[in-house]
């Protein structure tokens, strides 16, 4: 999710640090900060906002100095603020440390250290890493490496991290484990970063840190590379041949497919320390003080836009089938302008992915004034919308750049199934093995879409056959309705072709008369939830001579006879597979866009936040 960016050599550090620190900005960009080490000194720079707001803030002060660590924030856990903004420093501010990932068990690492003395500065779960190790440093009477080393023994969750020391100028440590981070080697000089762009003109050799990797890393000598179990590892040096483009993008060509093809890490991402490894209990920390209201509450009504909208009606179907909790999902702009009827008990629950949406904002205001208890489901920490509502829940999805949401969309839903399987579980409305049910389908969901990405290249060959299509017609009943909605919404919005999503059934009320020979008809037909009646409609289809793509389950022998094409994923419980048939329309619709010409990351018309009703 966030920048960083280390340097230990001869030249000064923070020109390097701050040029690099920009070239990560795409990552995260909610705050920045350095900290920079010169004889017995740290001097630790922070400020909220760009990185260009953190260089006018340093403008007057001391930035002296051949090592020092730099960090672009994205902010889960604490608001963006100065404050929360990394480096972090130990309590007795000779460690300094950024961090990129979430550290699931924080909360009760934080209580164990504040019982032995520890005193926070931030709500954030990086600060609390940076004293335990401190505080094993100090009571172990070890190194700065093996404390290091002991410290990531506790910890459970996501890491990539440098770490500096008051007074030692000529090494750092630095660590990973399911954040990226890669060592640049130069000559008497060593840089650390999330991916290779900020050192990319000094050094073409790098070494990737692998899973579970610390490594000391002094300017002078060859690195040295450690397990989490203390076993030595030798470092793999390669060459790099990449442009600095092609880098920050990993590879992909556009933001929106990177994004797509990070949706098996995404969703992991926004399951991190949810669902208990033991006992599979889910916990939502956000909406813990609220589980009650919501359980009890008269209806919750969903507002939100575009994609998320699509994400609410997915809810609908959660929150009904499984917790039996009335649910309406509105359009905040309708919503807001027609005196609806809201009392006190009723939660109004916004889903956004900037957390800024101004008419989902304004839906909220409405909803405050007439009582209502206020949720929200965004991506951006300390927005609006988080800030607003009196609970809720982050999807943990990292920065989305394409405007087109994709992973967004993905991880909203999984933050709803959290939800709605939370409320039935404590109403006792779904029985104990359909909620072990859910809970191990959910944990197979990452390596299921993975299996799905695979087939780029096939859909890439169905996208080609009907790319000059002027009109697309998308069917799914039940819980892959809003799929439907929502493929279409895609393809119009990045291809420009008019596309429409329906019902199944409801075709038969009017879109039925579009259907020719010309026409491709996407059709969401997997086994489970009404198979044999999205069947019926995929005959009625043919007869009329319609083109049919269709997605279906793995193994499916009767719409293949029928569709022109097929795409497969695999089987999945009902109530999850929109996560899954999700997954082939995006891609459907990123290739028709690229080869009609257009812009996948930045479709015309359109913009990223909607801040403007
Ligand atoms: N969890 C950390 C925080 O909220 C790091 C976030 C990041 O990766 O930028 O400060």
């Amino acid at each position: 999710m966030c920048g960083i960016v280390a340097y230990v050599g001869h030249k000064e550090a923070y020109p390097i640090i701050i040029k690099g620190l920009k070239r990560l900005e795409y990552r995260g960009y909610d705050s920045s900060g350095v900290s920079i080490g010169d004889e017995d000194n740290i001097s630790l720079l922070k400020q909220k906002g760009k990185v260009s707001d953190l260089e006018d803030y340093a403008i007057d002060k001391n930035t002296k100095g051949s090592i020092g660590i730099g960090h672009t924030r994205w902010a889960t856990h604490g608001i963006p603020n100065q404050i929360n903004s990394h480096p972090h420093n130990s309590g007795d501010g000779k460690l300094s440390l950024i961090h990129n990932g979430i550290i699931e068990n924080y909360d009760s690492l934080k209580q164990v250290l504040i019982e032995k003395g520890h005193i926070f500065k931030s709500d954030t779960d990086t600060e609390v890493l940076v004293h335990l190790i401190e505080e094993i440093k100090n009571h172990e009477q070890v190194g700065l490496f093996e404390a290091v080393r002991l410290a990531l023994n506790e910890v459970v969750g996501a890491y990539a991290i440098v770490v500096m020391e008051k007074g030692v100028n000529n090494e750092f440590i630095a660590a990973r484990k399911g954040s990226p981070l890669v060592i640049g080697i130069g000559d008497g000089e060593y840089f650390v970063a999330s991916d290779a762009s900020p050192f990319i003109e000094y050094t073409k050799n790098v070494v990737y840190l692998e899973e579970g990797e610390i490594v000391k890393i002094h300017k002078d000598k060859m690195l040295e590379i450690i397990s989490l179990t203390n076993s030595t590892k030798t470092p793999y040096i390669q060459e790099l041949e990449l442009t600095l483009e092609s880098i920050e993008r990993e590879g992909f060509d556009s933001f929106m497919l990177k994004e797509i093809f990070e949706q098996p890490k995404s969703v992991i991402d926004t399951l991190r320390g949810r669902i208990s490894p033991k006992t599979k209990k889910i916990t939502l920390g956000g909406i813990l003080d609220y589980e009650q209201k919501i359980m009890n509450a008269n209806r919750i009504i969903i507002v939100a836009c575009g994609t998320s909208w699509h994400a609410g009606l997915i809810g609908e179907y959660l929150f009904e089938d499984l917790a039996r909790i009335s649910v309406e999902v509105e359009y905040a702009s309708e919503f807001r302008y027609r005196n609806p009827i809201i009392n006190e008990k009723d939660v109004v629950l916004a889903i956004s992915q900037s957390g800024e949406t101004a008419d989902s904002l304004a839906a909220l205001e409405l909803a405050k004034e007439k009582g209502a208890t206020l949720l929200g489901i965004c991506n951006v920490v300390g927005s609006s919308i988080p800030r607003l509502t009196h609970a809720g829940s982050y999807t943990h999805a990292g920065p989305e750049i394409g405007v087109a949401s994709t992973k967004a969309f993905s991880t909203q839903i999984i933050v709803l199934t959290l939800m709605a399987v939370k409320m039935a579980h404590k109403k006792g409305s779904i029985t104990m093995s359909k909620y072990h049910e859910i809970i191990n389908e959910l944990e197979l969901i990452p390596e299921k879409i993975e299996k799905i990405l695979k087939k780029n290249d096939e859909i890439e060959k169905i996208a080609a056959k009907f790319k000059d299509a002027t009109n697309f017609l998308y069917l799914g009943r039940g819980y892959n309705f809003p799929v439907a909605l929502e493929g279409a919404l895609k393809l119009k919005e990045i291809s420009y072709i008019h596309a429409e999503g329906y019902p199944a059934a409801e075709m038969k009320h009017g879109p039925i008369a579009l259907i020719d020979d010309e026409m491709p008809i996407v059709v969401i037909a997997t086994k489970k939830g009404n198979y044999d009646k999205v069947v019926s409609n995929i005959q009625e289809v043919k007869a009329r001579g319609g083109r049919l793509i269709a997605i279906v389950t793995e193994g499916d022998k009767t719409v293949k006879e029928l569709a022109d094409d097929c795409i497969e994923i695999p089987s999945c419980l009902e109530q999850l597979t929109p996560l899954l048939t999700n997954i082939p329309l995006q891609l459907l619709s990123y290739h028709i866009a690229l080869m009609r010409g257009c812009n996948v990351d930045m479709p015309r018309n359109l913009a990223k936040s909607v801040t403007v009703e």
